[in-house]
């Protein structure tokens, strides 16, 4: 509880102290970082969340975390270089990872995608940088960055998913990440939807993200050409949920079947959810959003349908505003409890 508070406590000053100490000072900035198993993209944010600059290099985490490590250090400086600044212009230094994080120190418990286990990701990096770090799961500094600049600027409660190879979640409630007491609140992507369904990585069957995620409609696609459907869309080994939501924008009918049946266990589980939380609005990233309607339209749809009367007042479900860059956004403005 602590650690939440201390989020609330935080946010709740932003506004009145810490924009108006630092205002106008636009030399000073934050360093957001997203680090993916693939990617590092960072960027340098002002203090109202405006991104000045930006860059990326490949992860390379299979050469090990002190390479890793450098490879940010070398991609601060360049940013830094690039705006005129130096890391003592610097406020600090915010930073996603595709795991779960524990602490305000930073301790990255595992991220698989990085080959960590156990991890102190936050006193490493703040040594090596000398600077303050702030560190949180990727999908949860995603919402942060959606809270602050993108679809859900203005709001305090918001409920965010993201679609993608797997279903990412976050909860903000009241202006703060709520991470839960035990490190796994509000994931969404293993909640059980279908008894005795597809086994997911996680060992449970039948989790949200094994029915609704861009896999699981790739998924579901060929299970259904295995069985004799017949589609314009013909399969092939890079076939993907692009493919899939773009045939079914095009009406062939297999196609919008799956995508229909992806919305409607997606749209049941955020209407679940809603019951429990009532955000302000739902934001939905990731790939499968940017086809647009051809995946909104049936989520909202099955999502009005799950809520019936207890929707009292349209529940806005929306498309993430800021695509790639919600994950550098986002951790800058985790970067602001740095104060
Ligand atoms: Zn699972």
């Amino acid at each position: 509880m602590a650690r939440n508070f201390k989020y609330h406590v935080y946010f709740r000053q932003y506004n009145d102290e810490i924009l108006q100490k630092w205002k106008g000072r636009v030399k000073l900035c934050l360093l957001g970082i997203d680090l993916g198993g693939t990617t590092i993209k960072a960027g340098l944010v002002d203090l109202e969340g405006q991104l000045l600059v930006k860059a990326q290099v490949p992860t390379g985490a299979g050469d090990g975390a002190a390479a890793v490590l450098g490879r940010i250090g070398a991609l601060t400086d360049e940013l830094c270089r690039r705006l005129g600044i130096t890391r003592k212009d610097l406020k600090g230094i915010g930073i996603g990872v595709p795991g779960s994080v524990e602490g305000e120190k930073g301790l990255v418990r595992l991220a698989p995608n990085l080959f960590w286990r156990d991890f102190p990701l936050g006193e490493e990096l703040s040594a090596r940088l000398g600077l303050p770090v702030a560190v949180d799961n990727d999908a949860h500094v995603a919402a942060l960055g959606e809270m602050w600049r993108g679809a859900g600027r203005g709001l305090q409660s918001l409920l965010m998913i993201t679609v993608g190879t797997g279903i990412g979640s976050a909860l903000i409630i009241n202006g703060y990440v709520w991470r839960g007491f035990f490190g796994y609140g509000a994931e969404m992507g293993h909640v059980k939807m279908l008894p005795d369904g597809p086994l997911c990585h996680c060992g449970g069957r039948g989790c949200l993200e094994t029915l609704a995620s861009a896999t699981a409609m790739v998924r579901r696609f060929r299970e259904y050409l295995a069985a004799g459907r017949i589609s314009r869309l013909q399969d092939a080994p890079g076939l993907g949920a692009r493919e899939i939501l773009a045939a079914a924008a095009g009406g062939d009918e297999l196609c919008l079947q799956v995508v229909d049946e992806a919305a409607s266990f997606l749209g049941r589980a955020l209407a679940n959810a809603a019951l429990i939380v009532g955000p302000e609005a739902v934001i939905i990233g990731g790939g499968p959003v940017q086809a647009g309607e051809v995946f909104l339209a049936p989520v909202r749809s099955y999502l009005t349908e799950a809520l019936g009367a207890w929707q009292i007042r349209p529940l806005p479900v929306v498309a993430a505003g800021l695509r790639n860059d919600a994950g550098i956004i986002g951790a800058a403005r985790l970067a602001l409890q740095l104060t």
